[in-house]
């Protein structure tokens, strides 16, 4: 049977689901016979292997099969009630605890079997779990019984569930081999990884004999949920190249090799590298789509300037588009920089050539400016245009479009990056280069980007003192009698001043409201400057600052005439001002550890040693171990992976991964090596066998995989 056929089928054409219960499944989103197979229980009890109440410990976790006794609902102060249930596990009795959970009291009726998962403790005397996970598997047999997710509300429980995919698993699979779920995925690349085949797999991970089978039928069936995720996404990729039209560029022009001449250090072997990589897709006929990852301060501006240089060679033109004015801003000043006095040809002037320009287009860009940019974009006139969101509007349009660098991706959405496509004139698709400053692990890339070719510059340029990073064990709110070490640091801050160097000061993150963000920075800024930091020049950056004041705040922290910059988040990316050396994070245990990494990334630019205070009394586990990394390591590709271990997945996968392609049982996190080997498997297959031709039932699943999905998934082309 075909996946197709499984996601035809109705759940109520099972034996034992009449209305009622049709409409209790499909509340829980289970449709289809694919649906309910694909509901995966979410532990097993296994008999032989269950916790008795006697011989738990205090505070250990055990999952126990208890039946109730009796039950009791009782009222508390403040209109609060507090269920307790006496069960039995046939020896001894404990007590389960709930509070304002009114509906237990109907649940647990005297003589219920159910399963109960959750902490010893001990009351008064006696055992007790609080809040305890409740299973109800009914009177099953069997030595492993599945867990699955169920309903409360919908009123259906985990043996109503088992007894659902059982009948599901018969309908669909037999024994004698009569009936078999088809296998999507080719036999050589399961056997290559000896493993079993899709019915083996479904029928043992709902009802395994075995803890083994159990194993066994996760290693597939996560196998089969990141192979469907990567075969889509390559073939996605190689869809889009083989049918856009893009812009051959040249690979060796005179003004890259003029800039190249002109550049007062040589590039580091990963700019070499990814700078020959980009090149080699600019080149072909077949627009990029490229994501360039590195560290902060891994020279990704001279990579980007590079590509676009390549393409203003060939007669056409380059834009960078920024995430913040701020960012736009000091980007079109230092690629300005960059590019004074590169010459493009001009016949229609006197010389046969006429200055390389370089605009900067925003929402602030005023009137006249505008009109003059707009009309150089559109002419020709305009070679490389560095801008906002502001890049996106119709109004701009340019006459050759070549090459665009998106910096910072993660704060577009995929349609502005295809929007950003679609400004050419003459059609053409120009080729796409995507910066992120905040690296995210090779896996997850592969999932995320797996629809982008990736350059790595895991490389600073030399000549960087690294970082010291230090912990400060105190609140970050400055109240109360500062402890000796916060006044070392201050006192340490201000000598550093008075040897002419600059600090940064980020006050603690506010998640409600920005309004007492500003007010919290703002009070922080008051008490710096006239307690700890007296007498220095200390300039105050906020989200509420108005935009001309912002870069007069930011034009005097550049020039040095103030001495320490407090900020909110406001200079989290790409300010550079190499010649401060001190950065203070406050609260830092807020604070996630890209953005604490992004932030320490503002300091360590110049040739003076840097030094990084995290001031927090961290109160969480996670948050004392965020702290703890950003103390060890100033990799940020090692960050990323203990990131990713500390958060999941999840705000990884985030925006990009709707629908039924969610993963179910496979984990960015917990498959690493997974998610390498199924990319393998599907780039060998989509070798083989491009449009999966002779790979029908693949094909098939993937296409009903993706129909809910595809909206927002992955590149719009
Ligand atoms: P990123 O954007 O990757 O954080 P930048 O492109 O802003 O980094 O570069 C950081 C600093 O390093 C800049 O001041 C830049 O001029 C300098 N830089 C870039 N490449 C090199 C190199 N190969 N050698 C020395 N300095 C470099
Ligand atoms: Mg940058």
């Amino acid at each position: 049977m075909g996946v197709r056929d499984l996601y035809a089928i109705d759940v109520e054409k099972l034996r034992g689901v009449g209305p009622k219960r049709k409409d209790a499944l499909h509340k829980m989103d289970l449709f289809t016979l694919g649906d309910l197979l694909t509901h995966y229980p979410r532990r097993y009890l296994d008999r032989t292997r269950q916790a008795w109440i006697a011989d738990l410990m205090e505070g250990e976790e055990a999952t126990i099969v208890v039946r109730v006794l009796r039950t009791d609902l009782r009222r508390l102060k403040g209109n609060r009630v507090m269920v307790t249930s006496t069960v039995t596990d046939g020896q001894s009795q404990m007590t389960l605890t709930f509070f304002n959970q009114r509906w237990r009291e109907r649940q647990l009726k005297e003589g219920l079997e159910a399963i109960v998962f959750g902490k010893l403790e001990s009351f008064r005397g006696k055992a007790q779990m609080t809040s305890p996970v409740v299973d109800l598997v009914g009177d099953q047999t069997g030595k492993i019984i599945p867990v699955y997710p169920q309903s409360e509300k919908a009123g259906v429980s985990s043996a109503d569930l088992s007894r659902f995919v059982g009948e599901a698993l018969r309908r669909t699979i037999t024994n004698d081999d009569a009936r078999r779920l088809a296998d999507p995925v080719p036999g050589w690349i399961l056997h290559d990884r000896g493993m079993i085949d899709r019915s083996e797999a479904v029928r043992g991970i709902h009802i395994p004999d075995s803890q083994q089978e159990i194993s066994a039928a996760r290693r597939r069936l996560i196998f089969d949920e990141l192979f469907r995720m990567q075969v889509s996404l390559v073939r996605r990729k190689r869809h889009l190249q083989a049918t856009q039209q893009g812009v051959a560029h040249s690979s060796d022009g005179p003004l890259i090799r003029q800039f190249r001449d002109s550049l007062p250090f040589p590039l580091t072997g990963a700019q070499e590298r990814a700078i020959a990589e980009i090149t080699a897709d600019l080149v072909r006929d077949m627009p990029m789509h490229r994501l360039l990852q590195g560290d902060v301060g891994a020279g990704k501006t001279l990579v980007a300037v590079a590509a676009m240089l390549n393409a203003v060679d060939g007669g056409h033109q380059g834009a960078l588009m920024a995430p913040t004015e701020v960012l736009a801003e000091q980007h079109h000043l230092g690629i300005r920089r960059l590019l004074a006095g590169l010459e493009v040809p001009e016949p229609s002037s006197l010389l046969g050539n006429r200055p390389l320009s370089v605009e900067l287009l925003t929402s602030r860009t005023g009137g006249p400016d505008r009109k003059r940019i707009l009309g150089g974009l559109a002419g020709g006139l305009t070679d490389i245009v560095i801008g906002t969101h502001a890049l996106l509007q119709d109004k701009v349009q340019f006459q050759s479009l070549g090459v665009v660098v998106i910096d910072e991706q993660h704060r577009f959405g995929v349609e502005q990056r295809a929007a950003l496509r679609n400004k050419n004139l003459d059609g053409s698709v120009p080729d796409v280069l995507v910066m992120t400053a905040t690296p995210i692990p090779r896996t997850a890339a592969m999932t995320v980007y797996g629809d982008l070719d990736v350059s790595v510059l895991d490389e600073l340029p030399p000549g960087r003192t690294p970082i010291q990073t230090h912990h400060v064990d105190a609140p970050g709110t400055l109240d109360g009698e500062p402890p000796l070490a916060l006044e070392q640091m201050w006192a340490e801050l201000r000598a550093s001043v008075a040897d002419g160097r600059q600090a940064y000061v980020v006050c603690p993150l506010i998640d409600e409201s920005e309004k007492i963000e500003v007010a919290s920075a703002e009070e922080t800024y008051e008490r710096l400057a006239s307690v700890e930091l007296h007498g220095l020049k200390v300039g105050l950056l906020h989200g509420r600052v108005p935009a001309e004041e912002k870069d007069a705040v930011m034009e005097r922290f550049r020039a040095g005439e103030l001495d320490v910059l407090v900020s909110t988040t406001v200079i989290e990316v790409g300010v550079d001002v190499p010649n401060a050396t001190t950065m203070v994070i406050l609260d830092a245990d807020r604070f996630g550890i890209a953005q604490l990494h992004q932030l320490r990334g503002r300091v360590g630019r110049g040739a003076h040693a840097s030094v990084c205070w995290l001031v927090a009394s961290p109160t969480t586990a996670d948050g004392e171990a965020r702290i703890e990394a950003l103390v060890r390591s100033t990799d940020g590709f090692e960050l990323a992976e203990i990131d990713l271990d500390l958060r999941g997945e999840g705000t990884i996968l985030g925006e990009r991964q709707k629908g039924r392609n969610d993963l179910k049982l496979a984990s960015l996190r917990q498959n690493r090596e997974v998610v390498v080997d199924a990319r393998r498997a599907a780039i060998q297959l989509l070798d083989l066998d491009p449009e999966l031709a002779a790979n029908g039932e693949l094909a098939d699943e993937l296409a009903v995989f993706s129909a809910e999905a595809d909206e927002e998934f992955l590149l719009k082309g």
